[in-house]
């Protein structure tokens, strides 16, 4: 299906290909269907949403841990999840030009959007969206292994293990980030929706007493966390699931939304998953998940609320997010307006021009400033199109070596945003930016 996108998604798209920040997967051979490959500023990009994830997730509290499971996991575990049997899309096909949909997202039926025939589709027939793969040299069925469709699966599995690691005590959650693989129908939009991506998920355990407590508690952390990554609140909103479209698993899910050029669409999920994974576990493994409360004396499954983001669906929002047409800026007139705390490049050193010395004190500058920071060096061109190319690359803070540089030690620094230019001591520079990306 063609991808919805108005001239402004096409541009955006066009300017991360000619940045570095996303290529085509495999392009010199025609691409790959939904794959796409992160070049160097949207692998910085994503390594800094990642570790600004991680930071508010585990880092800074005392509550959380880490884990990094493996993608192959044995085959039984998504027999118990219910991902064999029910992680099923309804797809339809058009018997004139073979195209596929995804039966719930066709709104009109009667027609088919690809070849414009009518009443031309099959019934509709449930398609397992797990990736399946052989594990040692026998291609046979007892070899079958899957790609993980989502990390929660490694974290359900390793709670005992990391709970008593830890010594952590209920309420207490796991975090991990990692790929996930879907044979999606209709994958599309761009790193949208993609066949193989990455989750940033949580999964907090909770005395079941105090699942509405602790589900509002992270529907509020989750909410704030998009504020502080920097993304419009007026793009964000809350998608609550009815009884109609709620997991087998779930007892409440409430999905953050953000207002995409192609509609509003889901960027995360918090969810109730109660005690359905870990109590499915303990019954296919019987190996007791209870956890036993010493200041109570009560005994309990966990109940679980997980917190399950798409980091490439967020690379995504904070693209679309940050980028702006501004036809002040001259003869490029794109900007990306990142938080600089995840701006791929912190800051840019320009001097003027390539003499007087002015060259000499930029390197310097640069040699220094990027013993801690993520910094560009330009010498190239006139200095308005080098402010251009920082404005398309994200870069917040241009610092530009002049003629005054020679006589009192200051530059100018240029702010991305407002475009103002303010002086500022050389030896003030490293403390400027840190205070500003830190
Ligand atoms: P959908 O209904 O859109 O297929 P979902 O409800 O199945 O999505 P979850 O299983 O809740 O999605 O996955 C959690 C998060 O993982 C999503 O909010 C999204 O950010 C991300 N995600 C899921 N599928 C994809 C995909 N195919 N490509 C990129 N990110 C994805």
């Amino acid at each position: 299906m063609a991808d919805k996108f108005d001239d402004k998604m096409e541009r955006l798209v066009s300017l991360c290909k000619r940045r570095g920040f996303v290529f085509p997967s495999s392009e010199i051979y025609g691409g790959l269907n939904s794959c796409w490959d992160y070049g160097p500023l949207g692998a910085e990009l994503k390594r800094n949403i990642k570790t600004f994830w991680w930071d508010a997730m585990t880092n800074r509290r005392d509550d959380i841990e880490g884990l990094d499971a493996a993608i192959l996991m044995h085959p039984k575990v998504w027999e118990t999840s219910g991902h064999v049997e029910g992680f099923t899309d309804p797809m339809i096909d058009c018997k004139v030009c073979k195209a596929r949909f995804r039966d719930d997202e066709l709104e009109d039926k009667s027609k088919c959007p690809r070849c414009g025939n009518k009443d031309s589709f099959t019934e509709p027939r449930n398609f397992n969206l797990m990736f399946k793969t052989f594990m040692g040299p026998l291609e046979d069925e007892t070899a079958v292994v899957y790609l993980r469709p989502e990390t929660a699966q490694g974290i359900y599995v390793n709670f005992l293990n990391v709970k008593n690691a830890s010594r952590q005590k209920v309420p207490f959650g796991i975090a991990q980030i990692g790929k996930a693989f879907r044979n999606e129908i209709t994958p599309g939009n761009f790193i949208f929706r993609t066949r193989e991506f990455e989750q940033m998920e949580m999964q907090y355990f909770i005395n079941p007493k105090e699942d509405e407590k602790w589900f509002e508690y992270w529907k509020g952390q989750r909410w704030q966390w998009y504020i502080d990554l920097g993304i419009n609140p007026s793009k964000l909103r809350w998608h609550e699931h009815g009884p109609n479209d709620l997991a087998h698993y779930a007892k409440a899910a409430y999905d953050i939304e953000y207002e995409y050029p192609f509609g509003w669409k889901e960027l995360e999920g918090v969810h109730n998953r109660t005690d359905f994974d870990l109590s499915r576990h303990q019954e296919a493994t019987g190996k007791k998940q209870i956890y036993r409360d010493d200041a109570t004396g009560e005994s309990f499954v966990p109940y679980i609320i997980e917190t399950s983001a798409g980091c490439d669906r967020t690379v995504l929002t904070v693209l679309v997010d940050a980028y702006n047409e501004d036809d002040s800026r001259g003869e490029k007139s794109a900007v990306l307006k990142f938080n600089p705390k995840i701006a791929p490049l912190k800051a840019a050193v320009l001097p003027l021009v390539k003499k007087d010395g002015m060259p000499e004190i930029a390197t310097k500058i640069y040699t220094e400033l990027k013993k801690r920071f993520k910094v560009f060096y330009d010498e190239g061109g006139s200095i308005g199109r080098r402010y251009a190319r920082m404005d398309e690359a994200g870069c917040p803070f241009c610092i530009t070596i002049d003629g005054q540089t020679l006589e009192d030690e200051t530059v100018t620094i240029r702010d991305r945003d407002s475009m103002e230019q303010t002086r500022h001591k050389i030896a003030e520079l490293m403390d400027f930016v840190s205070q500003r990306v830190g």
